[in-house]
């Protein structure tokens, strides 16, 4: 795990300003915040460093304005959901940088907090100008970073800003960096990855990654199929890119070089459409899917295989549902693997860390989202962690 420096190691803040990059993007639905979770993930960062005496100035991207002020965009309009969840007054600058700014840092008390606007309305923000860096710099003392979501993009406010003040990982940063330095960096063996969803393409880099990495590699949900299909499995008119059968053998070399050993479903439920509790379900094995038929889920047996699987191993890092889990009862394998890694999690024999949008969604529908180790939420930097790429937000903070 990279060593960073933490809230633990700042000195005192007393007055000083705290330039804060948080992860507001927050969704919304008719001009209202339909989920604040990523707020809630902030609220010990920005209160401890209140609770210190730090002026607390929030920086964060909202939707994609492209470098342009776009009204619809602005942060002004999550500003009652943050207020709400932090239990403070916060307040509103329309600006990052200049004299808005640090007449807004005149007006605060030591401990207040604000919000300064969306970041990306200045074209230097994605492209991390050196000129936006400084002028934003200018009104802070410290930096710290507690947007891992936002870690694997290089933008003024996610990376340039930690090479130009004393720069910091914030609590929500540090777990996810703690949790998944524990998962796959310096994991406690065997390890399992499983990797499910819709597509290889998708995750090619992932699956090339973790096979150097892991004892054993559970594939699932639609890229299954292009891996049987590789093996000469006849798929039927399952989801599959039939195009990528040399990748996928090549993938499957690789493992066995690696010494991971590949464990793809046996046995599967199908049925002739894509509908909830279809006439035509049936569970069968994987060599007697029909021509007409399409695979949606791992099959009963082979989820128990997979649990024994489980059983064996000490870590798991899962990305992906196992079937087509938004249509009943293609959640079934999906459910039933999510409730065994939970119950050795519980029981201390697993650390298990999970992520990806549709992956979290699926932990949450079967009910043991709260029993897993540590679950990002973090989308696209969570899959670019898992292709073991060097995020240029956290290897910004490196000390
Ligand atoms: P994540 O968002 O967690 O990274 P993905 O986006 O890669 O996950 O994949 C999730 C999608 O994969 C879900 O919408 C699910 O319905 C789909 N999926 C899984 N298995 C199948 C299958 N056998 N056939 C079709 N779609 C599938
Ligand atoms: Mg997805």
């Amino acid at each position: 795990m990279p060593n960073f420096r933490k809230l633990d190691d700042l000195g005192d803040v007393a007055g000083k300003v705290a330039l804060v990059r948080v992860d507001f993007n927050l969704p919304m639905q008719d001009g209202a915040v339909t989920d604040d979770s990523r707020v809630r993930a902030a609220v010990p960062t920005i209160l401890e460093l209140s609770a210190k005496g730090a002026k607390v100035l929030l920086l964060a991207h909202f939707g994609r304005p492209k470098g342009a002020r776009d009204a619809s965009q602005s942060l002004s309009l999550v500003i009652g959901a943050v207020e709400k969840v932090l239990g403070k007054e916060v307040m509103f600058v329309p600006e990052i940088a200049g004299d808005i700014v640090k007449q807004a840092i005149g007006i605060l008390d030591n401990g207040g907090i604000a919000l300064l606007e969306n970041t990306r309305f200045w074209p230097g923000e994605e492209k991390n100008d050196p000129e936006l860096v400084k002028a934003i710099a200018a009104n802070g003392d410290v930096y710290v970073n507690d947007a891992f979501s936002a870690a694997h993009r290089a933008h003024a406010s996610t990376e340039g800003l930690a090479h130009v003040l004393p720069a910091y990982a914030g609590r929500s940063m540090q777990a996810e960096l703690e949790a998944l330095g524990k998962a796959l960096d310096n994991p406690e063996k065997p390890v399992a990855a499983v990797v499910g969803g819709a597509k290889v393409s998708s995750k090619l880099d992932v699956l090339q990654h973790l096979v150097s990495k892991v004892d054993h590699l559970i594939i699932g949900g639609g890229m299954a199929n292009t891996f049987l299909a590789a093996r000469g499995v006849s798929v039927g008119k399952s989801l599959c890119e039939h195009d990528l059968a040399d990748t996928a053998n090549a993938i499957l070399d690789a493992a066995d070089k690696a010494g991971c050993t590949v464990h793809l479903p046996y046995e599967v439920v199908v049925s002739q459409e894509f509908a909830a509790n279809p006439p035509s379900l049936r569970t069968c094995n994987v060599h007697e899917v029909a021509d007409n038929e399409m695979i949606l889920d791992c099959g009963p047996a082979s989820v128990e295989a997979l649990g024994d699987v489980l059983k064996t191993c000490r870590t798991l890092v899962w990305n992906g549902p196992m079937g087509a889990f938004e249509t009943p009862p293609f959640d079934a394998a999906t459910v039933a693997l999510a409730r065994m890694a939970a119950a050795l999690t519980r029981e201390g024999s697993l650390v298990s860390v999970a992520g990806g949008g549709d992956t979290v969604a699926a932990l949450h529908h079967a009910g043991v989202a709260q029993d897993f180790t540590y679950i990002s939420t973090a989308g696209g930097a969570f899959l670019e962690w898992m292709e073991g790429r060097e995020l240029p937000g956290v290897k910004a903070l490196e000390i």
